[in-house]
């Protein structure tokens, strides 16, 4: 078993060298992959932190270079790297621009793909599956980049996508890494939490982006980590805002947008119930499950009297919804 997971070790980093082989010493790799990552303004240094890669559009050029150089089809099947049906193989990622992705440690577990074009009807992402290395939901991407800056500064940004944490690193904010397209889990946030108990969620300016981290949010207060939620101009995403203004913008941008989650969310949500009482007796249960989630009493205590008045509701109606909630959990 130990010698299988380092089988599928080997296998990955012989990809991630291979992938970014092609796209700097092949024609084909310059003029599609590194051009791509160049027009998206990513810096050659960028380039090679990151590993990026490109994966050539044919059906089993890498499958066929693993295989000569030694490597067993076994591995390459369980890593994803290779499909196998019916007796043929094919790459996994052909033709896409490849984002390894590492360990706390460094080592490559697996890989996104994104396609080059937004108009082809393929997933615009595809990523590497379950394996006994990859644990997409223990996986941060950007965490062996970003570590020791979340500790320094003793908060993490987390953001939506690859190309939001390589964005914000090439603009001088390394203490990021995102949950790249799957909801967080308890176990990516326990990462996040033995280096600081700060986390400031930066999400998409689209009403999906919106929903779902808040949705998230609830399993970092749960583990006793203060939350500040930081949204971003409507069809901007912190990727496409970092490129298009300085370091100092961005890094007033996040200052000044940057709200305690739980006040943000009773504003967000007296915003949408207006004067619909019906509507507003669910969200303000929705608030309080949040405030449930706070292991601490004294900061539960608080929040609750802030929400009082930015809902404008009595405390003791919100003590007596919070009362309820917590005989149901027991
Ligand atoms: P880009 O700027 O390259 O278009 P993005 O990161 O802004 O990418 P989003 O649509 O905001 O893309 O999605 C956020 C993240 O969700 C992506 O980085 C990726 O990890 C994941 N994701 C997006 N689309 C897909 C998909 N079709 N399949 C799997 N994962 C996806
Ligand atoms: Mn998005
Ligand atoms: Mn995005
Ligand atoms: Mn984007």
């Amino acid at each position: 078993q130990a010698n299988e997971k380092e089988s599928m070790y080997l296998v990955s980093e012989y990809a991630n060298k291979f992938f970014q082989k092609r796209m700097h010493e092949t024609d084909e790799g310059q003029a599609i992959g590194l051009s791509y990552f160049k027009e998206r303004g990513f810096t050659p240094e960028t380039i090679k932190k990151f590993d990026l890669g490109y994966s050539p559009d044919d059906w089993e050029v890498f499958t066929k270079a693993a295989l000569d150089d030694g490597y067993q089809l076994n591995y390459l099947e369980k890593t994803g790297l290779t499909i196998v049906k019916e007796n043929k193989k094919f790459d996994r990622f052909k033709g896409r621009v490849m984002f390894p992705i590492h360990s706390m440690s460094g080592r490559v577990l697996g890989f996104g793909g994104r396609i080059l074009s937004n108009t082809k009807k393929a997933a615009k992402y595809l990523n590497s599956p379950e394996s006994d290395i990859y644990h997409k939901s223990k996986v941060l991407y950007g965490i062996y980049y970003a570590k020791q800056a979340i500790a320094k500064e003793d908060n993490c940004y987390l953001v939506e996508g690859y190309t939001d944490v390589i964005q914000f690193h090439q603009s001088g904010i390394e203490n990021t890494v995102s949950s790249s397209g799957t909801a967080l889990t308890p176990e990516q946030i326990r990462l996040i939490n033995r280096l600081t108990k700060n986390i400031t969620v930066l999400f998409d300016g689209d009403a999906a982006g919106t929903r779902a981290s808040l949705r998230g949010i609830d399993l970092i207060l749960e583990q006793g980590m203060n939350v500040k939620v930081c949204p971003f101009p409507e069809g901007e995403d912190p990727d496409s805002f970092a490129r298009a203004n300085s370091e100092n913008e961005l890094r007033e941008y996040l200052q000044e947008n940057s709200h305690d989650f739980i006040t943000y969310k009773a504003s967000l949500l007296m915003d949408e119930s207006k004067s619909d009482p019906v509507k507003k007796a669910g969200l303000i249960r929705d608030m309080v499950n949040s405030i449930s989630k706070i292991p601490d009493n004294i900061q539960r205590e608080v929040y609750l009297q802030e929400c009082s008045r930015i809902m404008d509701i009595s405390e003791d109606v919100l003590y007596a919804t919070l009362a309820q909630i917590e005989n149901k959990d027991s």
